[in-house]
């Protein structure tokens, strides 16, 4: 063990506010894994939430791991320490149980290094009585976990706060009755909501598609998504405060799961429902109590401003002398009450998302935002003194022509206008910030089947936005390079194959190309392909509650509604 490791994980846990610690005396031990760094693990809400949640519970010791920084992992190599928990600094093979939240599929070859880190065999299969079980959760993993079924013994298909208590009864049950691994497993697989890839069996066509998905024995041939049915049953906040991360001077408070909308791209809306809206009397309660912590309040959600109390909400957060932040705001909902309240808050930015330039695309995505109700929310926001806009656009989305490219020109530009003219009259300028994504077409959206748009393609579409708005005063482009969507896609719609290539570019310190030429399998079989409607999906084994129907046919209608 490197002593200078142990004591920079002292003192970051001595910078920090709200670290439980437990005795290990007989109790379960469960390492809740990050696979990315503290920086970013410590910004997760969900993940603080099951942290706060699992050790609630007399019988388990919940502790945290975090992929090290990177003069941390130089340190572990050269003194070769078994990766630690940061509570008790214990190595990751003392658990019972190694638990991954994996909000991010970009995120999954720090899994492997996390466990190889942990000096813990890669491979579930190498793995015996005497190493934790390893399992996994989190929004990437119930979208479709196939990629990471070598490496897994369990992964829970839904939301965590509602599956994981029970699967812990379970495992301390089996502990107690002295049963084997292999005997809990199948146990656990009962559970509804747990998917235990080892009892399914996959065969495909030669270098193609799926051919049969089938449960060896009685299990069941879907696997029923488990969802929270009253959110106000749990406490979705801040439990953890640390200077360490991007919510440093912030706490945050859960409004809403899910999304109302429908965008035909967004997978959050699709496997997140039904859209659930906390109570006014419990967000009262949270914002006090996170009020005691920090001044500055964080309202959580992927559609806040669609909260039938939200003015309240923010009046609330005014009322007790806090400050307020808003992730996202649909500009269709911006009102000047709501502005005031956001610019009392201490708002410097806040940012919307046309995803699109033209009204044709935004109609073909589902994104039902007029362009007058986009420029009338950036004047309200203007003249309501809030200096910054961020504006989100995705490219390479179905049915995407040239003229929707020069259109997020067209529209920056005139929504640039209007921020010109009102900051002048108040003799105040800010920023208009682009942040453009390349789509990637996710498991359970009607946009599943799709492909991604050529990495060339996309570039010059960058090119073509950047040197456009170059000379623009007052805007910024920002993106995400398309190489690491074609990753994404790969790693999103992948089969249990793609678990080769996961494991290759591990051994080859995450140099993909290398990877893609010495590996039998072709990555843009995975990518670049539009599926067929008849092909077996990985994730068709996943019961989300909506039809693949449905989702065949808002894709169509959406392709009609292209050729408008
Ligand atoms: S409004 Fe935002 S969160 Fe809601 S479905 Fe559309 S993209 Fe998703």
């Amino acid at each position: 063990m490197s002593w200078k490791l142990i004591q920079r994980v002292k003192k970051r846990l001595s910078e920090e506010r709200g670290t439980i610690r437990k005795e290990w005396g007989g109790k379960t031990t469960l390492c809740l894994a990050f696979p990315n760094r503290y920086y970013t693990g410590m910004s997760n809400l969900g993940f603080q939430t099951l942290y706060h949640q699992l050790n609630q519970l007399q019988e388990i010791v919940c502790e945290r791991s975090f992929l090290p920084d990177k003069e941390d992992l130089l340190e572990y190599r050269k003194t070769d320490t078994p990766l630690f928990s940061l509570e008790s600094q214990r190595p990751l093979y003392d658990f019972d149980i190694l638990a991954f939240s994996i909000p991010f599929e970009n995120d999954y070859p720090n899994i492997l290094t996390i466990l190889e880190m942990g000096k813990i065999p890669l491979l579930r299969t190498a793995r015996n009585d005497s190493h934790p079980l390893v399992i996994a959760g989190g929004v990437a993993v119930f979208l479709n976990p196939e990629p990471l079924s070598d490496f897994f013994n369990f992964f829970f298909i839904g939301e965590g706060e509602e599956l994981l208590p029970e699967f812990l009864r379970c495992f301390e049950e089996a502990k107690s009755e002295g049963k084997t691994q292999l005997e809990f497993v199948e146990k656990a697989a009962a559970i509804e909501g747990v998917y235990v890839p080892q009892l399914y069996q996959v065969r495909y066509f030669d270098e193609g598609p799926i051919n049969s998905f089938t449960p060896k024995g009685k299990h069941p041939r879907r696997i029923k998504r488990r969802w929270v049915r009253d959110i106000n049953n749990i406490h979705t906040t801040s439990t953890l405060f640390t200077p360490h991360t991007q919510f440093n001077d912030m706490a945050l408070v859960e409004v809403n799961r899910g999304c109302p909308r429908g965008c035909r791209f967004c997978a959050g809306c699709f496997i997140y429902r039904p859209f659930r809206n906390r109570t006014l009397k419990d967000l009262r309660m949270d914002i006090e109590e996170g009020l005691t912590h920090e001044r500055r309040l964080g309202l959580m959600g992927s559609a806040v401003s669609d909260h039938p109390r939200l003015r309240e909400i923010c009046q609330s957060v005014l009322d007790s002398k806090g400050t307020l932040s808003i992730a996202s705001l649909r500009a269709d909902s911006i009102s000047e009450d709501l502005i005031t309240y956001l610019k009392a808050g201490g708002h410097k930015t806040i940012s919307l998302a046309p995803e699109a330039g033209s009204e044709r695309l935004r109609r073909v995505i589902k994104k039902d935002l007029q362009e007058m109700d986009l420029l009338r929310a950036v004047e309200m926001i203007s003249k309501g003194g809030i200096p910054n806009i961020r504006l989100y656009f995705i490219i390479g989305l179905p049915t995407e022509t040239a003229r929707d490219i020069d259109e997020i020109v067209g529209l920056t530009r005139r929504i640039k206008h209007i921020f010109l003219k009102v900051g002048r009259d108040q003799k105040r300028l800010g920023r208009i910030v682009l942040s453009i994504t390349p789509f990637i077409p996710k498991p359970s959206t009607p946009f599943q089947w799709a492909p991604y748009e050529e990495i060339n393609s996309l570039k010059r579409k960058l090119k073509l936005v950047k040197n456009e708005l170059r000379g623009e005063g007052n805007v910024q482009v920002t993106h995400n390079l398309p190489k690491w969507g074609y990753i994404q896609t790969l790693l999103s719609r992948g089969d249990r194959r793609v678990g080769r290539i996961l494991l290759a570019a591990h051994y080859n310190g995450g140099n993909w190309q290398k990877t893609f030429k010495e590996i039998n399998l072709n990555p843009d079989f995975y990518v670049y392909r539009e599926i067929d409607f008849d092909e077996i999906l990985p994730w068709d084994f996943i019961d989300h509650g909506i039809s693949k129907d449905y989702l065949r046919g808002e894709y169509l209608e959406a392709l009609s509604q292209g050729k408008e």
